[in-house]
């Protein structure tokens, strides 16, 4: 009994570092990169399904069924015809995605002969990534070359000013991957 305690104890005051997490894919378990331990977000984080709105087409690629919080699409009209005036085009691959959704994406990735540590070094671990969050956006191309575009640059420049940010700005130490093309809306951080 005393030990059971002690051991309840231990895992809940080490929470503060939880890297214990497996990421369950078609029943195999795999590692939580380190990267990511304690960056899962919190259930109060996960937009709730029923508040999301659909993007234009005029947003979407390819006109993708693309679904985002009311707040971030708002954000993101505003700054679309302002790039828009300036000849840039800021085009959405990707917005809210469900814990679900993104354990598909690995899974995919897996079942294409990928490694699980390759894929996992670009694609967020299930429940940990900020599209589940409806406020984060992926900008077309959603690629490296992303950040040799000029929408890119319009972005550096401008997205602040309608509240959102670069959430993997370029990394000096090497650890966090550069997502150039992905961005998330805060309301907080507005630049007025
Ligand atoms: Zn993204």
């Amino acid at each position: 009994m005393l030990l059971f305690i002690l051991a309840g104890f231990i895992s809940f005051s080490t929470n503060a570092a939880d890297c214990s997490e497996k990421i369950v894919i078609d029943s195999v378990e795999y590692k939580l990169p380190e990267r990511w331990c304690d960056k899962k977000l919190d259930s109060l984080d996960m937009a709730d399904p029923d508040k999301l709105t659909k993007l234009p087409d005029s947003l979407s690629f390819e006109s993708y069924r693309i679904y985002v919080l009311p707040e971030t699409k708002e954000a993101l009209l505003l700054m679309s015809t302002q790039a828009r005036k300036d000849s840039v085009f800021l085009i959405v691959d990707s917005g809210f995605r469900s814990v679900g959704f993104q354990k598909r994406i690995i899974k995919n990735r897996l079942m294409a002969g990928e490694e699980y540590q390759k894929v996992i070094s670009y694609v967020a671990p299930p429940g940990y990534s900020q599209h589940h969050s409806g406020l984060a956006v992926d900008f077309v191309p959603s690629e490296a070359m992303f950040a040799k575009t000029k929408e890119y640059l319009w972005l550096k420049t401008n997205a602040g000013y309608f509240g959102f940010y670069e959430t993997y700005p370029e990394d000096t130490t090497g650890l966090i991957p550069w997502e150039s093309w992905h961005w998330t809306f805060d309301s907080d951080s507005l630049n007025h």
